[in-house]
């Protein structure tokens, strides 16, 4: 196949700033993939709805949306599409930053690992059976939880599994309603567990879905 030539499932690309975690507030072109390979209940997320592009036409569409040089892929799962690592080193070639979400089911390839400046991970923990140590993401920059009930074994287990600088849990949102109680409870019960100077647990909020961008 010609360089340049992969194609992707591609849901939206527009120009926003990061709602949640440790990049919170950085302007990026967001580029939404098709596709997942979960399906959480409470995911409000149109990943299905895809038109197919070539990484040309997907690096021109960013550069027309925007002349911020940083990118963050989403899904869906980006990490099902085994090409995403030529996409990602075409960006790395014209100076991007480039951030990354994903599920964490997957190890990202080490040609697409080595183009990502950030790469978070939020395991699922209804999904807890689908993280196979052999396959699963095992580093990143971030770790970020979504407390979908009680996720706090599954975090500790996550966190022994994950090597990240930041680890987050974030509320659960369900027809506008936030758990945040739940939420906090989690946070303090999992950061009484750490040895002293341990990276703390720390909340991340969807600012995004509370300051109506998107
Ligand atoms: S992993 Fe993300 S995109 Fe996929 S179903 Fe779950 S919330 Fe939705």
């Amino acid at each position: 196949m010609t360089a340049g030539a992969e194609t992707f499932p591609v849901v939206e690309i527009f120009a926003s700033r990061q709602g949640e975690g440790a990049n919170t507030g950085r302007e990026a072109v967001f580029v939404r993939l098709g596709g997942c390979n979960l399906a959480c209940p409470w995911c409000d997320t149109d990943f299905t709805d895809a038109r197919i592009c070539t990484t040309e036409e997907i690096l021109a569409e960013v550069r027309r949306v925007s002349p911020v040089r940083s990118v963050l892929v989403t899904g869906g799962e980006p990490l099902i599409h085994p090409q995403i690592g030529a996409l990602l080193s075409a960006w790395k070639g014209e100076g991007y930053w480039i951030g990354m979400e994903s599920n964490g089911v997957l190890r990202p390839d080490a040609e697409t690992r080595a183009s990502l400046d950030y790469l978070t991970v939020s395991p699922k923990a209804h999904e807890a059976n689908r993280y196979r140590l052999e396959t699963m993401t095992r580093e990143a920059e971030e770790v970020r939880i979504v407390v979908d009930g009680a996720v706090e074994s599954f975090c500790r287990e996550m966190r022994e599994r994950i090597t990240a600088r930041h680890y987050f849990l974030s509320p659960c949102e369900r027809g506008g309603a936030f758990n945040w109680d739940e939420t906090v409870c989690a946070l303090g019960t999992l950061n009484l567990d750490l040895p002293p100077g341990a990276t703390p647990w720390l909340l991340s909020v969807q600012t995004h879905k509370l300051a109506g961008f998107r």
